[in-house]
């Protein structure tokens, strides 16, 4: 078949494809958290002792009683076969963006050979995957390989459904023999020990009596892109990468802003409402759905949740995503880039701290007390940006969303903080004295007039800032739409738990010279002294921001993944995760190790692809056109009428560029010899890259001169609008 061939057939595919039969979804009440282990279920499932003693641990994160973990294994195994299971599986957050499980029937057999089910408490706790080949980053010798799962009863354990039933779930920390961390959840977890403890010493300093344990909470945004399967069968960078690496622009994009928030087109609806149904089913709280800025593009965003959980449920949606759509005749792409030239997908990741006795600490509240613990959590924040801003930047570095960062649709690679004018107003105030410079000497009041409205504003929202304060919550915008969001949380915690660390001591030697009010004051003043330098309200696309937050500011511009992720092999990030517990210094080592080499390996695996489609799909596809124009031009010139060839010769030319930028490719990858993997990555940063973008320009140049029905690769205005 030639290419218009196939691809007109993959059209009439699409259009005259028979809807996925819609069934009438259940209530909300009914389906919702019905395949999830949650509170409820065990509340009516346990005992006493033992339901009480799995809150405390969810509420508290302390260590669960071995005893009791036994009744909790007897019941969930006991609920699960009730609705069907078979097989319970670990499930597990590697290194790398994706979960791992590893399936086990509930079956053993007795000596009469009947077969019963069985599932123990120490079943339950702890799982030996053969995890010897995910990447480890040097933690693991091969002899000692085997790392194991343990159960995380602060996240509840699931069904996952199949067309033959569903598997019980267990989400699971990984790690080695040692005790190292192999994983994104245990790093989690000590995250938010180390804000907890720090937020402590600074809510008693400030003469809170009674302090519940304090977690992070998180509500992602997923941004998210469908393309009809039939198309992405045709496309193979689709297939393997999950992003186009040819096609020329779409006469039509995004320039009508048409899409944005418009109508849902009918079979993204159903396919939307039928991931919905999923999601309820586990108990994910999906919230909002709409249409995003880009033809072909989504997004869903749950209600917030424990950090914990939320990050879980977040690699859940993703899968979800992904399985549902293939049901529907979609491929969901999760890349931050699929199309050039409209907007990428990112992954807002709105987060915030609390308990339940002070609430939530980043939203302004109903007393000057309340309020002075706020700008103290607010300080903690926009001194931790400030401090660790490089840091910020490496945990979102990964090779797709290189394409979006800097190229002002999404925030730049320079982290700074954006507060809004009321709350930037105050620090500023705060800044220049004029807090403490009132008349009498003394403070003036930090009362509701001066901060609380604007809690009820975050409508002037600036988009162009990759950290933004929101009313109650900060939102790390950067974050692309493939990654787990379990590296910034983790990286937020920290840098919190390292500011709130620094204002105890600061505030615990205030309190000595002065009120309450005047000590947090002064820890305030010095602390946006020398941090404020973060804080920015202006356009973060434009080139003089750029100049100024490098320039005079001393911020970084670290615009790739390869000059961003050796932030992770600095001193003072080192030091930081190490002293608050969170990551040993071997621990990160290893992280750095396994980022750069999926960095390289995926900007590998895309050059062989450009070179492979190059040379087999779209140079056949060329030269064969370039055959019939001759052809044409001779057979007019026999007939004594000279055609022009200015297009024979166009595309002759085209062909032969692309070739040489094929060779220059094949030549850049061929290099092996690099002193360290930072040389290496910026190989791949620069000159791999630029020959990739060399050789595209010249195909989708070609794109547009070549007879449509000979073009072998579906297009981007059939990809994006043929719905
Ligand atoms: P946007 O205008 O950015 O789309 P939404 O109101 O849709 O904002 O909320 C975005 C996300 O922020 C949702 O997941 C929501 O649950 C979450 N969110 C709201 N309040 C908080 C909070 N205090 N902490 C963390 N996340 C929050
Ligand atoms: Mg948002």
């Amino acid at each position: 078949m030639s290419g218009n061939e196939s691809r007109l057939q993959a059209i009439y595919q699409i259009t005259n494809r028979e809807d996925t039969p819609v069934k009438m979804p259940k209530k909300l009440k009914k389906i919702w958290a019905e395949d999830v282990f949650n509170l409820a279920k065990m509340e009516e499932l346990l005992s006493k002792k033992a339901f009480k003693g799995m809150k405390k641990t969810i509420a508290t994160g302390e260590a669960l009683d071995p005893a009791i973990a036994d009744v909790v294994a007897a019941a969930m195994k006991d609920w699960a076969i009730a609705k069907g299971a078979k097989f319970f599986s670990h499930i597990f957050y590697p290194m790398t963006n994706a979960t791992a499980e590893k399936h086990d029937g509930f079956i053993v057999t007795n000596p009469e050979g009947n077969a019963i089910t069985e599932f123990t408490g120490s079943l339950l706790i702890k799982g030996e995957p053969d995890g010897s080949s995910f990447p480890n980053g040097g933690l693991r010798a091969t002899n000692a390989a085997r790392g194991h799962t343990a159960w995380d009863p602060t996240s509840p354990a699931y069904l996952m459904q199949t067309a033959n039933g569903p598997t019980l779930m267990i989400p699971s920390v990984f790690l080695s023999w040692t005790g190292e961390a192999l994983d994104k959840k245990i790093p989690l977890l000590r995250s938010n020990a180390a804000m907890n403890e720090a937020a402590q010493k600074v809510l008693k300093l400030m003469g809170e009596k009674e302090i519940s344990t304090l977690n992070s909470s998180c509500g992602a945004e997923q941004e998210y892109f469908l393309v009809d399967e039939n198309f992405a069968a045709m496309r193979p960078d689709l297939l393997l990468a999950g992003r186009t690496l040819f096609g020329a622009p779409s006469a039509k994009g995004q320039e009508f802003d048409d899409h944005y928030f418009g109508a849902i087109p009918a079979r993204v609806q159903v396919f939307m409402q039928d991931v919905e149904d999923i999601l309820y089913k586990l108990g994910i709280p999906a919230k909002t759905h709409h249409n995003e800025v880009a033809p072909g593009q989504f997004e869903i965003a749950p209600y917030y949740e424990a950090a914990n959980v939320a990050a879980d449920h977040q690699q859940l949606l993703m899968t979800v995503l992904k399985s549902t759509a293939k049901k529907h005749g979609f491929i969901c792409l999760l890349h931050e880039k699929p199309f050039a030239g409209i907007n990428g997908s990112g992954k807002h990741v709105n987060w915030s701290v609390g308990n339940s006795t002070q609430g939530n600490l980043l939203d302004p509240g109903n007393t000057p007390h309340d309020n002075l613990n706020f700008l103290l959590f607010c300080g903690a924040v926009i001194r931790g940006v400030h401090k660790f801003g490089p840091l910020l930047r490496a945990v979102i570095a990964s090779a797709g969303n290189d394409h979006r960062l800097g190229a002002n649709e999404a925030p730049p690679a320079i982290l700074s903080v954006y507060l809004g004018d009321q709350l930037e107003k105050i620090f500023n105030d705060i800044k220049e004295g004029k807090l403490t410079g009132s008349e009498g000497g003394g403070i003036m009041d930090l009362g509701l007039a001066q901060i609380l409205n604007f809690a009820k504003d975050p409508g002037d929202r600036n988009r162009t800032s990759p950290f933004a304060f929101t009313g109650n919550r900060f939102e790390f915008r950067a974050v692309g739409s493939a990654q787990s969001v379990a590296g910034p949380l983790i990286a937020m915690n920290t840098m919190l738990a390292d500011s709130l660390n620094w204002i105890a001591v600061e505030l615990e030697e205030a309190l000595k010279n002065g009120s309450q009010e005047e000590a947090v004051v002064a820890v305030l003043q010095k602390l946006i002294n020398k941090h404020g330098q973060a804080v920015f309200g202006g356009d973060g696309y434009s080139a003089e921001w750029h100049k100024e937050a490098v320039d005079e500011r001393g911020l970084k511009n670290l615009p790739t993944t390869a000059d961003a992720l050796p932030v992770l092999d600095e001193d003072y990030v080192k030091d930081l995760f190490s002293d608050m517990g969170v990551l040993s210094n071997e621990e990160l080592a290893s992280r750095y190790a396994v980022y750069s080499e999926q960095y390289i390996l995926s900007i590998e695996m895309e050059a062989k692809l450009v070179i492979d489609m190059a040379k087999t799909s779209i140079y056949p596809a060329a030269t064969r056109y370039l055959g019939d124009l001759a052809s044409a031009i001779a057979v007019a010139k026999d007939t004594g009428v000279d055609l022009s060839t200015t297009t024979v010769e166009k595309v002759a030319e085209l062909i032969s560029a692309m070739m040489a930028s094929v060779d220059d490719l094949i030549d850049a990858l061929a290099q092996h010899d690099f002193d360290s993997i930072e040389a290496h990555m910026q190989h791949c940063a620069n000159n791999i890259r630029s020959a990739m973008d060399d050789v595209r320009a010249s195909a989708d140049a070609l794109e547009v001169e070549v007879a449509d029905d000979m073009w072998p690769l579906p297009k981007y205005q059939e990809m994006l609008f043929i719905k």
